[in-house]
């Protein structure tokens, strides 16, 4: 079993989340590039080791939330 550590809700199964994929800051509208807005939407980093992902928590407090995760062993440590 993997707990995920929900600023909200403390520690809970990762069963009640959904995977919202890798945190990737947004570039700025007014002067992003197309290669990179497609980086931005279809590029992904594939880390190894720790990664900050968001999780939407849907069957509990129903909010998106930030875990970073050691992509290796499953660790989660909450960012917040
Ligand atoms: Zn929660």
């Amino acid at each position: 079993m993997m707990l995920l550590p929900c600023p909200w809700c403390g520690p809970r199964n990762v069963s009640e989340f959904t995977y919202g994929g890798e945190r990737t800051p947004r570039p700025d509208p007014a002067t992003a590039t197309p290669a990179e807005w497609r980086d931005y939407l279809y590029t992904r980093r594939n880390t190894r080791g720790w990664t900050a992902e968001t999780w939407y928590h849907g069957n509990g407090c129903r909010q998106h939330v930030v875990i970073e995760r050691h992509t290796l062993t499953n660790e989660t440590r909450s960012t917040s």
